[in-house]
């Protein structure tokens, strides 16, 4: 089987100053489509780094990336933000939604953003509420709902371009561990029903599990 994310050889070094420190010496990785794969490594290991880099939303200092069978080094950035917006949907470990926008509002911004009638997704709405288990609060002011409710909106949000890849950077690590667990199950029954392939972040063994295979990041290198 083809893979949908390959990384091939991948550097990446931040300067700070006079000082580059390299955070990624070389990895080389292949997801392939329908896994749910959990990147663990400890804290300061370079797993955010690495996903962004996968999600095209950094460039690595060297090394080649594809997705879904395209080079992201032949891509432009318009090309390449369009290829991100509809192939991948992003949920981070603070939810990122916008405070005084209600549910459904936040959950449509990707639609927005691509230029897209919202008008023509409010059906689509429905099912993703419905999936994410929010159908009640739709019209809620995020501010208004717990941290599990606000990663469940922002799950939704990385739903609603209906995306072949979710990546997830440390989605539970801002929860208490009875709602962390229902978003890890979520997040399982999104991939095993609507076979998208999850990509997750977590320096947790618990959360890791959720997953069908974990790749270890250790000093920018891949250990396995
Ligand atoms: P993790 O997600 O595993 O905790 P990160 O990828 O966030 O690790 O960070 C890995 C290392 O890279 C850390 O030392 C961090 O300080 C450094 N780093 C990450 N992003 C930047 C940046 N934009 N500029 C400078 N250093 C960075
Ligand atoms: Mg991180």
């Amino acid at each position: 089987m083809n893979s949908i994310i390959t990384a091939v050889d991948l550097y990446k070094s931040f300067s700070l100053g006079e000082v580059e420190i390299e955070v990624l010496k070389g990895i080389d990785l292949s997801i392939y489509p329908g896994e749910f794969v959990s990147i663990m490594g400890p804290s300061g290991s370079g797993k955010s780094t690495l996903l962004y880099l996968l999600g095209g939303l950094d460039k690595p200092t060297r090394g080649a990336i594809s997705l879904l069978g395209h080079p992201l080094n032949d891509m432009g950035d318009e090309e390449e933000s369009i290829m991100r917006r509809r192939n991948i949907g992003f949920v981070f470990q603070f939810y990122n939604l916008v405070p005084n926008l209600n549910v459904e509002e936040n959950i449509l911004l990707p639609i927005l953003l691509d230029g897209k009638k919202a008008k023509n997704y409010k059906d689509t709405v429905q099912n993703i509420l419905e999936t994410v288990g929010l159908k009640h609060r739709r019209f809620h002011t995020s501010r208004e709902l717990s941290g599990g409710e606000q990663q469940r909106v922002a799950i939704a949000r990385a739903l609603i371009n209906d995306p072949e890849i979710i990546m997830a950077d440390e989605p539970i690590g801002n929860l208490d561990t009875q709602t962390g667990t229902e978003i890890m199950l979520l997040l399982q029954e999104i991939n095993r029903e609507q076979q998208k392939t999850i990509v997750q972040l977590t320096h947790s063994h618990e959360a890791a599990a959720y997953g069908n295979r974990i790749i270890q990041v250790k000093d920018g290198k891949v250990w396995n």
